[in-house]
């Protein structure tokens, strides 16, 4: 995978709250194109793998709770600069401290359920695309 790519997911509270439609319209609008995309739910040994970076943390049983109590949107996005414009994208790990146009500041509610993920580097973003996509489900 070439590194103009970064991996997201809808999280399961803006799942929920119905946000799917305006989360991927304000991404889309953003630049970015949608080159793979499923709609999945993990279990909690996905979770903990996923996030395992986080073990040691104190809200990791929190954040593995959360990630697998509904279903959750993943994709791979493309666009020049991806990783760290997607991060710009979807601002502060807070929604509270999110600039204003945000994709948190729009529907996040808490730092922990947060609406949206953003991988943090192209390294990062390959392994977390793999995680989730067959390599024919990437486009
Ligand atoms: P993500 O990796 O989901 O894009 P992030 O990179 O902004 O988020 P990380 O530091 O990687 O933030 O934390 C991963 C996730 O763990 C956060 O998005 C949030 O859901 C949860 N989290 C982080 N800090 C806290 C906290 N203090 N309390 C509860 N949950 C937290
Ligand atoms: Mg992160």
């Amino acid at each position: 995978m070439s590194t103009n790519r970064t991996f997201t997911m809808i999280k399961p509270d803006a799942v929920e709250k119905g946000h799917i439609g305006a989360i991927l319209d304000k991404i889309t609008a953003s630049g970015f194109k949608i080159v793979a995309m499923k709609m999945t739910q993990m279990s909690l040994r996905d979770a903990s793998e996923f996030y395992a970076v986080h073990k040691e943390r104190p809200f990791f049983g929190e954040l593995v709770s959360f990630m697998t109590r509904g279903p959750i949107v993943a994709a791979v996005l493309e666009k020049e600069n991806a990783v760290e414009d997607f991060r710009t994208l979807i601002g502060s790990t807070n929604p509270a401290q999110a600039a204003e146009g945000t994709l948190r500041k729009l529907f996040a509610t808490s730092v922990g359920e947060n609406a949206v993920h953003g991988s943090d580097s192209d390294e990062n973003a390959e392994i977390e695309s793999q995680f989730h996509f067959a390599g024919r489900e990437i486009f």
